[in-house]
């Protein structure tokens, strides 16, 4: 092997670019060598992917191989066995059907496939001029998005790495359109549920609106915003001399999973003049679903969407979305030149999506998005969403029939449940269930506090898990409880 020992100062300029050759080329694997190393990828894809319904989901074990880069070449075998026992082996396994914690995608395979055609072509997709193909599978993407939230065409919208920069994107132009900057700042006021996702205070705090007055206003007994709260509340501001300029909703709440009421909040910030941001990056695309699309009426009339494929669409993780209606703000945000950049710029074409977005390099997302949609039709993705729905109804059965309590009848596929413990303080029982969950780790759960009551969500939103799953889950629940009950 070549190595760069043999380059010495003395040799000449083309000897030594030809010397260094010889040791950098290995960078690019010969057609066989490319061969061996799909295969032995593939081969490790499969072996996992032949387990991944019926694998563990969770283990608390923690890292204890040597993880570090070592600066010499390893053999890819060994690679892989690092990866498998100290990756897929401890933590959270996303990809299993077991996940029912926080909020499950999966991960399709179909978009493993789009992104390692996206490594292999690395298309930059910033800007029209270097890949007019690349962007326009964004913007089919992004349109295709409008069509289904019924925004309009000129709305404009990009794909982000999630739904936390996607937020952050609608509450900029949200900012910038309604001029909150300077002495505008302790005077403007926002209007938001107490169960809105932290990305949307960290978005706040992050473009220099932590100072604004943040209205948590009173929720149902359901976790729902009320309009009528709020148009209180905005009526009380004004005549107190402030600014109320915005109303975040969330279509499917992180906690709960509770759609705030869309058309009644919609109304109410188009007759104030107020910006309306729905926060839909969970329960979005449950629009699609006949059961569930009534939840959505008025979706529409949001100034500001956000939704991640990387959940509803079951997309490996690193995609979200935002479509915002008012360009000329998002523009006023994002939109930038540069002198190096002047050869991009041109007025015949769609928008960069550099122009809509902090990022100017960018992994090329919409093809993990736009390869399964094309793949499969949209009919597939209404089937699985549509059977999330019944496991959940079907999970919530299961664990009433084991003595368990549930909460409200959900809007979507995120309930919650606690066993209602006469001898024991329920919050300290149902954490010390939720310990043994994990503990066992067959099937995972998360928890959190409802008005401090301690609760066990179910998130069922994984395309992997099925009947057979939730099975398996009501099993470990059920032999988690024996184990408890028996305690003495
Ligand atoms: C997941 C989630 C977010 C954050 O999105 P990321 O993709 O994790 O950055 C924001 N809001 C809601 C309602 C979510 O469910």
């Amino acid at each position: 092997m070549p190595t760069i020992a043999s380059v010495t100062p003395s040799m000449q300029l083309k000897d030594k670019i030809k010397a260094l050759n010889e040791v950098s080329a290995v960078l690019e694997p010969s057609t066989d060598q490319r061969q061996s190393l799909i295969t032995e990828a593939h081969d490790f894809a499969d072996t996992f992917l032949n387990k991944v319904t019926t694998m563990p989901t969770y283990s608390s074990a923690s890292v204890d191989r040597d993880m570090s880069i070592c600066h010499e070449a390893v053999p890819l075998h060994e690679l892989l066995d690092l990866f498998k026992t100290e990756v897929t082996q401890k933590g959270i396994q996303p990809a299993a059907a077991g996940h029912l914690g926080y909020i499950p995608g999966g991960g399709l395979y179909a978009s493993a496939l789009a992104d390692y055609l996206v490594g292999v072509t690395n298309e930059y997709a910033g800007v029209h001029f270097a890949s007019p193909g690349a962007v326009a599978i964004e913007h089919a993407v992004l349109d295709w998005l409008k069509s289904v939230f019924r925004f309009p065409a000129s709305a404009v919208g990009n794909l982000t790495s999630g739904g936390s920069i996607a937020n952050l994107i609608a509450l900029t132009a949200a900012r910038d359109r309604h001029g909150v900057k300077s002495a505008m700042i302790p005077k403007s006021v926002i209007y938001l549920s107490e169960q809105v996702h932290h990305c949307i205070q960290k978005a706040l705090r992050i473009i220099g609106l932590e100072d604004v007055i943040i209205r948590e206003v009173l929720l149902d007994t359901e976790f729902r915003l009320q309009p009528e709260v709020i148009a209180k509340a905005i009526e009380e501001d004004r005549a107190a001399g402030l600014h109320p300029f915005l109303v975040i909703a969330s279509a499917g709440t992180t906690d709960t999973g509770v759609v705030d009421p869309l058309r009644a909040l919609g109304e109410l910030c188009q007759t104030e003049g107020l910006w309306y941001h729905i926060d839909a990056a969970y329960g979005g695309f449950f629009i699609l679903v006949e059961q569930t699309k009534a939840l959505f009426e008025g979706i529409e009339l949001a100034d500001s969407l956000v939704v991640d494929p990387h959940k509803g669409l079951f997309i490996p993780y690193g995609v979200g979305a935002v479509l915002v209606k008012d360009k000329a703000a998002v523009m006023q945000s994002q939109h930038y030149t540069a002198n190096y950049m002047q050869d991009t710029i041109s007025d015949a074409h769609p928008l960069n999506p550099a122009d809509v977005s902090p990022e100017l390099s960018k992994h090329f997302r919409g093809l993990r998005v736009w390869l399964p949609l094309q793949l499969y039709g949209l009919d597939v993705f209404k089937a699985c969403l549509e059977e999330k729905l019944l496991l959940t109804q079907y999970l919530r059965e299961k664990l009433t029939d084991l003595g368990f309590k549930v909460g409200p009848k959900p809007d979507l596929s995120v309930s919650y449940f606690w066993y209602p413990s006469e001898k024991e303080n329920p919050n300290t029982f149902n954490q010390r269930l939720m310990d043994a969950l994990m503990a066992d780790g067959d099937v995972f759960f998360s928890s959190t506090l409802l008005h401090g009551q301690f609760v066990i969500r179910i998130a069922i939103l994984s395309f992997r898990t099925k009947l057979e799953t939730v099975d398996r889950a009501v099993k470990m629940i059920e032999r988690c409880l024996a184990g408890m009950l028996n305690e003495g």
